[in-house]
């Protein structure tokens, strides 16, 4: 994938109702999006798909729904009061802020860039007999960027858990990063910037600060307590959540990937200590497992282990995606051990432990944690799904090969005509199928072209309505992905549809 390609992606998920820039008539706000009618059924079907894949399907986990605001003490306790904040830099000639800790690790991409070069190159002139596990662990290439990788991870890491950050400047200095606007290399210092938000609780009082949330987490956490006692919730259970969060991104770029406000799917499984490490790998492998799942190449999916361990954390891993831009992260798993628990026991008072029957003892259970952001969701699957295709005679058609199930619409429903008793029998067929599906009613413009602007939405099945239909109780089913056609009877039509497109069908893959 290409920045091509992401500038389409842009410019599609605008023509065709998916993402608007907010306030537009107002020229925007940077970094701040709004979801229009194509865009928010999208965007409610992949909750949905994590909501039932992670509460409906797990007899363990159950749901809150906190709110935004939450005492201002909680962030202190949490840390991020003191703590939430990112290394930035600036070119002191484009003007342009940057995290500092991602433009190394952009740097060191090239690196893997060049390894994966390698693996290609080796695959075609091994072909059949190729071993990639052995090549990997013998070519003196790959072992050498390896190498460098690697010692730039020990470095950044060095220079931010010391909170030395000379030491991150110094390391953009050797490795020779230039700004990718100005091309120069004449940076300001590494300083810490602090990511929350904040506004005032009420108009009269004086100091009554408040922060919106940068994490839908600490609302699990503060409700620990009221969800296990009420609903009798025996170690090891979840607590799942997906709402707004709110940061001061300093770098808001890249479209929804990073946006000042968004959408976190968060899951707390909390675990008797001493677990974590069996529940961190079972989390690990059951999340790709959702990502997979979604029919999507693996190829496009790696793991990416946390070389800065966050001071809570004693395991951490992203999964990251290969956006347009490259691979980067779109779901955390991280293994939070009892640091959250523990520090709003000491900032309140309050006991927030389990007693466990069998040990005879209560303790703080220990949390891993699943993290994804619903927007970057929304963007794996657009830039995955959209597509060009080659037609022959130099004809092409976009088409967006969206998981059937989480398209917008499952459904069109096209009377070949305007006449003669069709629309009355669409309109029957699609009061039917609404019950169950998201449908689409269309009669204007002819029949092809009404087929492609369904496929530019990503409507996986097209119901044409013909003059036989009335006679024959049957109509023409269209299949985005492969245009096949095929003819239906009435009475089969909600049974087939259900099997392809359903929700029920997608979910079945992780059971
Ligand atoms: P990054 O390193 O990309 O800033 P993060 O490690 O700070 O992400 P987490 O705090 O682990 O992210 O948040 C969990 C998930 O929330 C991320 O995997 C991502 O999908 C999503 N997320 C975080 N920040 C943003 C943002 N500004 N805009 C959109 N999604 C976000």
């Amino acid at each position: 994938m290409s920045e091509e390609h992401f500038k389409s992606v842009i410019s599609h998920a605008k023509e065709y109702g998916f993402v608007f820039l907010s306030s537009e008539i107002y020229d925007g706000l940077a970094a701040v999006y709004d979801y229009g009618q194509n865009g928010v059924e999208l965007k409610k079907n992949i909750r949905e798909y994590w909501w039932k894949s992670m509460v409906q399907l797990h007899e363990n986990i159950v749901g809150v729904d906190a709110s935004i605001f939450m005492a201002p003490d909680v962030w202190k306790a949490s840390g991020h009061v003191d703590g939430f904040s990112d290394p930035m830099i600036d070119n002191k000639d484009s003007k342009k802020r940057y995290r500092a800790d991602v433009l190394i690790e952009d740097f060191q991409e090239k690196y893997r860039v060049k390894n994966q070069k390698e693996i290609t190159k080796a695959k075609k002139r091994f072909g059949e007999d190729f071993d990639l596990e052995q090549f990997v662990a013998t070519n003196p290439n790959i072992a050498r960027n390896n190498a460098k990788i690697e010692a730039i991870d020990e470095r950044l890491k060095e220079g931010l858990e010391s909170g030395n950050l000379h030491l991150v400047k110094e390391l953009i200095e050797e490795l020779g990063i230039a700004c990718p606007v100005s091309g120069s290399k004449n940076w300001t210092d590494v300083r810490q910037f602090n990511l929350m938000y904040s506004t005032q609780m009420s108009a009269t009082d004086g100091d009554n600060k408040i922060y919106l949330r940068p994490e839908t987490a600490q609302g699990i956490f503060v409700n620990y307590l009221n969800v296990q006692k009420t609903g009798r919730m025996k170690l090891p259970f979840g607590i799942a959540q997906t709402g707004k969060a709110f940061r001061n991104e300093i770098v808001a770029r890249q479209f929804i990937m990073r946006m000042k406000e968004f959408e976190q799917m968060e899951m707390q499984f909390f675990v008797t200590p001493g677990q974590e490490m069996e529940w961190y790998n079972h989390w690990k492998s059951h999340r790709m497992k959702w990502h997979l799942n979604l029919g999507i190449d693996k190829r496009k999916y790696r793991f990416h282990d946390h070389i800065k361990l966050a001071h809570y954390a004693n395991a951490a891993v992203d999964i990251e995606f290969d956006f347009p831009f490259g691979f980067k992260e779109v779901e955390g798993i991280h293994s939070r051990t009892d640091f959250d628990l523990k520090q709003h026991e000491l900032a309140t008072g309050k006991k927030l432990q389990y007693f466990d029957h069998e040990k005879n003892e209560s303790y703080i259970p220990y949390v891993v944690e699943t993290s994804i952001g619903l927007d970057r969701m929304f963007l794996v699957l657009m830039s995955n799904a959209l597509q060009t295709e080659d037609l022959g005679d130099g004809q092409t058609r976009t088409v967006l090969k969206l998981p059937p199930a989480l398209s917008p619409f499952q459904c069109a429903i096209l009377p070949l005509v305007k006449k003669d008793g069709l629309p009355e029998l669409a309109k029957k067929i699609m009061r039917d199928l609404s019950l169950d599906f998201n449908c689409y009613y269309e009669e204007k413009d002819s029949i092809g072209k009404r087929y492609r602007r369904q496929d530019a939405i990503g409507t996986p099945i097209c119901i044409t309505v013909d003059h036989d239909s009335v006679n024959d109780q049957a109509v023409t089913i269209r299949y985005r992905d492969t245009m096949n056609q095929m003819r239906v009877s009435l009475s089969e039509l909600h049974e087939t549809i259900e099997k392809e497109v359903s929700m029920k069908a997608l979910l079945k893959g992780l059971i």
